[in-house]
């Protein structure tokens, strides 16, 4: 039987120098010699799936990709030419400022990663310590010029606030100096307090408290001043600019600004991609995959020739749509009805038709006989809206 490519493809590098205070990614600070083993059975991987990827969208996420050496880059970038897997419209690779090289951003680019997100989380030494942070300020306007030398012009920075001990000062101080770089795509989230993190166990240790409203009041003030500097909001927690009038993906979704991360979108518009490396999820004909969240395992695996699957499941078209909406419902552009009815096969207009009314009742929607999608109040608070549409 012959299949349709896939065309979106996440790779998890599951290293970092150090383990974050928030953090729970699968990622583990490591020595050299299960690096290089994690490349060979990456390596296995790519072989195993290649024939049936054509990737349009490629995104390296961790972890810390950036911590990978030149030679375990080249031996990657090289097998990836090799598969035919390079090419993709956009290829992105997350960098921490620590582990930015100007040989090393050179060597993506020359391979055709076109994209960089660079985890920044805070222009304030003090909090970026807080967070357990391996780098500094300096190291973010550092790496930002080197990328730029390198031939970067498309480029996220990631911010985080609600950190305990951060200011709306030292916030507005953070999104000054983000603002001022000029980056093409800016990403914030609020903390998370996740289990088993050491984060987490100072909040329960009652070291700090959670304000709700003044969390509420920064990314309130994210948006306004982000708008204000020319990013247009696609996402409740990314804007992007819109110089670039569309390439073929952006031309397909009005309202949608010209640097929006197209891989992103593809998982909030339901759409199918293959997951390598551990811990990694895929979506590919209807079958969610989740990798093994640990390397020793994932290496053993792919040693003896087989993906190191550790969990498939098959959702029922209910199901499966009702992850859909809740997920495309996180972006501003909402679900226009049509575009929800070829990707699920499912209705909105039917099937979630209270849930819908209910929202907009609350003044956390709107709908008009193209689409629905949630007002900025709503979106604010994206994750119970969205809640309700699971089934
Ligand atoms: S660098 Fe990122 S993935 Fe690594 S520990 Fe910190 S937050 Fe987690």
């Amino acid at each position: 039987m012959s299949f349709e490519p896939v065309t979106s493809l996440y790779v998890h590098v599951p290293f970092c120098a150090h383990k974050c205070a928030y953090c729970a990614f699968y990622s583990e600070a490591s020595s050299g010699e299960l690096i290089q083993r994690y490349v060979q059975a990456l390596i296995r991987e790519f072989e195993l799936v290649a024939a049936e990827l054509k990737p349009r969208t490629i995104f390296f996420g961790g972890g810390t990709p950036s911590l990978l050496n030149l030679r375990q880059w080249s031996q990657i970038l090289e097998t990836m030419e090799r598969l035919n897997l390079t090419g993709a419209a956009e290829w992105t690779v997350e960098c921490n400022p620590a582990t930015v090289s100007l040989d090393k951003a050179r060597l993506l680019r020359s391979h055709g990663v076109n994209r960089i997100s660079m985890g920044v989380q805070s222009f304030d030494d003090a909090l970026l310590d807080r967070l357990g942070r391996i780098h500094s300020r300096e190291m973010v306007f550092k790496s930002f010029d080197t990328l730029r030398a390198a031939g970067f012009d498309n480029i996220n920075l990631d911010l985080m606030f609600a950190i305990p001990g951060q200011t709306p000062a030292v916030w507005g101080q953070t999104l000054d100096e983000a603002l001022a770089l000029g980056s093409e795509h800016l990403s914030s989230y609020e903390v998370i307090y996740e289990d088993d993190t050491p984060l987490f166990a100072q909040l329960q240790a009652g070291e700090f408290e959670v304000d709700e409203e003044l969390a509420c009041a920064m990314y309130e003030e994210l948006v306004r001043r982000a708008e204000a500097a020319g990013f247009q909001q696609y996402e409740i927690a990314n804007f992007a600019r819109n110089q670039l009038g569309g390439s073929p993906l952006t031309a397909e979704s009005p309202g949608i600004p010209a640097h929006a991360c197209k891989h992103n979108i593809n998982y909030w518009r339901g759409g199918c991609y293959h997951g390598l490396g551990p811990s990694a999820t895929g979506y590919v004909r209807g079958v969610r995959t989740k990798n093994w969240s640990n390397t020793q395992l994932y290496c053993e695996q792919l040693e003896k020739g087989r993906r190191a699957i550790e969990s498939t499941e098959k959702l029922g078209a209910l199901a499966r749509a009702g992850e859909t909406a809740a997920f495309g419902l996180r972006m501003n552009a909402g679900w226009p009805f049509e575009q929800f009815r070829r990707v699920t096969g499912q209705d909105l207009r039917h099937e979630w038709r209270g849930e819908m009314d209910r929202l907009i009742k609350q003044g956390w929607a709107r709908a008009d006989s193209e689409g629905f999608q949630l007002t900025p109040a709503g979106l604010r608070f994206a994750d119970s809206a969205a809640e309700l549409f699971l089934r």
